[in-house]
């Protein structure tokens, strides 16, 4: 009987991935595809494009050792074709395998792609579940029924009452299914004090020739390699987790939504990466957590705070990528102004979107509330295409997968799938950054002021957002206060916050 093989992609680095167990090692082998092609369908920073390629090849020998024969394709070798699919057909007509197992894409273009190299081959090609999530997609469907609009607040109690995370019988441990109040701390004019060095993992020679052949191939791609320290092994990934919850998980809850400059990392957990690429399973972080809670008495704020943001919303997130097909097509305001030059560079006089956009060039990481209330909230205000924004967002981050991405950016940042699963657009005016952040001190711009001489151009055009969807934010129980703020403002102030927002998007990419 001819071999067959398992194709394991760059994110189900995982000796549980369900393809390896289809496979008989004596006979099979395990296919492995870099491909140039990934790293370009997006502009990608260096640093993912990295990431990927050390992580993968790290598992390659991961496989090796557990007695796998793997066929590994390196990215520069350039006799073969540079998209994934295309190097899957030539791989399948140069070996002929009799099947292909994987575990399923988590993108629904590379699981199409894919899908019809196979066929173009006629070979068969069998996807299957992934285990790694809690929730499967069977489990998602029958939760979303044929509601036309879902909210992950009622998803994470669902979800809590299937698993037992945190609960007393059938209620929450604490009283409370979250503690968000207890959650949105700012620093105050103090700062956030020492914080912890979160660990970085020196790059091995797999990663150091990982980095030769990133700036060889991808050299006038965007972003550094100069700081990367990400998790390229299982070990490490657990070193990651076991740190955090040692280290910062104590302090996560209270500042989860705060902001300092050159404070990139604060007391976020930096586990994105290993749980996305599968270094790491869900489970075994929020055991680790939990555990925490339990054993050592960390407050329970931050550790539910820290449970909701995986067994809640990542869950739920990537229940909603594949119960939804057109997400990425939608456009709810109809937006369609290009991305300013200086999203790629960090180049601009605003002081929070350049030190948000500087530390995602020089990590190609920014915390949460970075990416939903500065640049996300930019984007939204500024009326940016929610097709340029996603492929930023996706090109950008080092943790970016489409599953994640997709929804988080055009739904949750930029509200262009309207209602479907957030109850408002996140908006906020420089007030809020004020609040979160030290940004605006020495900024050359005045949170305060909407229209004229030092106006800051988040807070002008918070406030032409409000006026312009007025009639849809005063029906919105969740919005209302927005405009009846709005309304206290003469008729005249309405109309030279108009004008000078016009004035300031004309001129986007000189701000
Ligand atoms: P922490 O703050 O320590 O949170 C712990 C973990 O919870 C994260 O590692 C992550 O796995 C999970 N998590 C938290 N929030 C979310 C969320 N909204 N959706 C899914 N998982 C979540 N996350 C990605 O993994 N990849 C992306 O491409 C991505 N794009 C985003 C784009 C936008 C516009 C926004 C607003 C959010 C995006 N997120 C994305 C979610 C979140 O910002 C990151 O998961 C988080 O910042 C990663 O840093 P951390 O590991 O230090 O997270
Ligand atoms: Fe950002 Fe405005 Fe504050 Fe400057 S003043 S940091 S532009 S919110």
């Amino acid at each position: 009987m001819a071999a067959e093989i398992a194709l394991v992609l760059g994110d189900h680095l995982t000796l549980e991935n369900p393809a390896l167990a289809r496979i008989d090692r004596a006979r099979d082998s395990v296919l492995m595809i870099e491909a140039p092609g990934e790293a370009r369908h997006v502009w990608s920073h260096k640093a993912r494009i990295a990431l990927f390629l050390s992580a993968m090849r790290h598992f390659a020998a991961t496989l090796r050792e557990a007695g796998f024969r793997v066929h590994y394709l390196e990215v520069d070798d350039a006799s073969l074709p540079a998209s994934l699919p295309e190097r899957l057909g030539h791989f399948l007509a140069t070996h002929a395998p009799s099947r292909i197992w994987m575990c399923e894409a988590g993108e629904r273009r590379l699981a199409d792609a894919l899908a019809a190299a196979a066929a173009a081959r006629t070979t068969p090609l069998t996807s299957l579940a992934d285990p790694h999530f809690l929730v499967s997609m069977e489990a998602f469907s029958r939760w979303a029924g044929d509601k036309s609009s879902l909210r992950m607040e009622f998803f994470y109690r669902h979800v809590r009452r299937e698993t037992g995370v945190l609960m007393d019988g059938d209620a929450p441990v604490g009283g409370q299914w979250n503690f968000d109040a207890d959650n949105r701390k700012g620093f105050g004019a103090k700062g956030p004090g020492l914080v912890p060095t979160p660990p970085r993992y020196p790059p091995d020679a797999i990663t150091q020739a990982v980095f030769a052949t990133v700036e060889r191939e991808f050299g006038d791609h965007p972003g550094s390699l100069d700081s990367f320290g990400w998790p390229v092994t299982r070990a490490q990934a657990l070193d990651a987790l076991h740190r955090f919850v040692e280290e910062r998980l104590a302090a996560f809850g209270p500042f989860q939504d705060a902001m300092w400059s050159n404070e990139p990392f604060l007391w976020h957990s930096l586990l994105s990466t290993s749980l996305n690429l599968k270094l790491l399973d869900p489970r075994e972080v929020i055991d680790a957590a939990v555990r925490a809670w339990q054993e050592r008495r960390l407050p329970l704020a931050s550790v539910e705070g820290f449970v909701r943001q995986i067994l809640g919303w990542r869950e739920f997130i990537r229940g909603v990528y594949w119960h939804w097909p057109d997400l990425g097509r939608l456009n709810h305001f109809e937006h369609h102004r290009a991305l300013p030059a200086w999203f790629w560079t960090g180049e601009t006089s605003m002081n929070c979107l350049r030190d948000a956009i500087g530390q995602t060039l020089r990590h190609g990481y920014a915390h949460h509330i970075q990416r939903l209330m500065i640049t996300g909230n930019f984007a939204l205000l500024a009326e940016l295409s929610p097709q340029a924004v996603c492929d930023w967002y996706l090109a950008v981050y080092v943790d970016a997968v489409e599953w994640v991405e997709l929804p988080n950016t055009a739904g949750m940042a930029l509200h262009a799938c309207g209602p479907r699963f957030t109850s408002k657009p996140y908006i906020a005016s420089g007030a809020y950054v004020k609040r979160m952040s030290n940004h605006c001190k020495g900024c050359r711009y005045d949170p305060g002021v909407r229209v004229g001489p030092g106006a800051c151009p988040i807070t002008l055009l918070y406030w032409a957002f409000v006026d312009k969807h007025a009639a849809t934010l005063s029906a919105n129980p969740r919005t209302v206060t927005m405009t009846s703020n709005l309304e206290r403002l003469p008729v005249a102030d309405r109309q030279s916050i108009r004008t000078a927002a016009r004035d300031v998007l004309a001129a986007i990419d000189s701000l």
